[in-house]
């Protein structure tokens, strides 16, 4: 039987991107083609891009017959961008890539090689070297990593990309997780499954710019740890009883100093230091709190992830 090939592409102003990535997944296709009995479908997804992507995905949708697009409203984030993608393919295997071949293409064979060849559910990709990237997006990324991997359960590995193949059963499981604040990279583990990971040098976008901000991958950074995590909130208790323990060790200390030495005024500005320190932790601690009610107030008002403005398979299906 034939396997159907989705390959899902999230962009954001991606107007030079997109033709150059056809043609590259397109030699990579039909070089699949001449071993496998296969079918591929490009699901590209506009996530409210502001320049032509959208006009340049309505063109090769209707000059190809095996791409498609989905278009957001406004930009809902990739996070939205993918899952809009997983919930509408509904091919046997599923791939998630970049569209600024900074994911190489040319992996999508292997992946269905050994997709295909052994039990396991996905194939995914990590980058071994960050070449290209700023030394400080480097150095923070590998300090989130490190810490997310000490206090999560889910192992969350260094690297991973979002680039990967999965089965029809892990891409029903993903979509099943109806959670609003996203984070598939600890998504993806979390469901389980057998994962292959392949190693793959950093590239560099071959047109256009990266959309990510050094605030926004920040922001992203937090929200991860705040979906996969909830040592945070221990932390701010474990400070508290600390800070109680030196509070009641003070307490000792003032009262026996003074049944010893008598009263006295001075010790004023260090009184200020401490009550400036005291009220410093406590709106820390408040903040994480603050943090996962937020987080939990944006899930309980159950909004879609993303809304859709048009889609080529509307009208390719009123055409028919
Ligand atoms: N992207 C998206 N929505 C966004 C930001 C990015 O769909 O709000 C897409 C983007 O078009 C690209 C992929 O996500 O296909 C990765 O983005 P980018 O290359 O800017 O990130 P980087 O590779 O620098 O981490
Ligand atoms: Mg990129």
């Amino acid at each position: 039987m034939k396997d159907k090939i989705t390959i899902i592409i999230p962009c954001y102003n991606e107007q030079e991107t997109i033709p150059i990535f056809i043609s590259e997944m397109d030699k990579v296709y039909n070089h699949m083609q001449k071993s496998y009995d296969i079918e591929m479908e490009y699901l590209f997804v506009d996530d409210g891009s502001k320049d032509k992507t959208l006009s340049v995905m309505k063109e090769a949708a209707e000059k190809y017959s095996h791409v498609n697009y989905i278009s957001f409203s406004r930009n809902f984030g990739k996070e939205a961008a993918m899952f809009a993608g997983l919930e509408n393919a509904d091919g046997d295997y599923v791939v998630i890539i970049d569209v600024d071949l900074q994911d190489p293409p040319e992996l999508v064979e292997e992946m269905y090689t050994t997709i295909k060849n052994s039990d396991y559910d996905c194939v995914a990709s990590r980058r071994v070297t960050r070449t290209g990237e700023s030394k400080i997006r480097s150095f923070f990324a590998r300090m989130f990593y490190r810490m997310i991997g000490k206090i999560s359960k889910t192992n969350i590995v260094d690297g991973a990309r979002d680039f990967r193949m999965m089965t029809r059963q892990m891409v029903d499981s993903i979509v099943s997780l109806r959670e609003y604040n996203r984070f598939s990279k600890g998504i993806f583990q979390w469901v389980g499954f057998n994962t292959k990971w392949i190693a793959f040098e950093n590239r560099n976008r071959v047109a256009g710019t990266t959309k990510w901000s050094f605030w926004g991958l920040l922001v992203y950074a937090i929200d991860g740890i705040v979906a996969f995590s909830t040592a945070p909130l221990a932390l701010s208790s474990i400070i508290g009883i600390l800070f109680c323990i030196i509070a009641f060790i003070m307490i000792l200390f003032i009262i026996f100093r003074t049944l010893i030495f008598g009263d006295s005024v001075s010790g004023w500005p260090s009184l200020v230091c401490i009550i400036c320190f005291a009220t410093g932790i406590q709106l820390f601690c408040n903040g994480i709190t603050g943090l996962y009610m937020s987080k939990t107030y944006s899930e309980v008002k159950k909004r879609p992830q993303y809304i859709i403005k048009t889609q080529s398979k509307d009208n390719k299906n009123n055409n028919n």
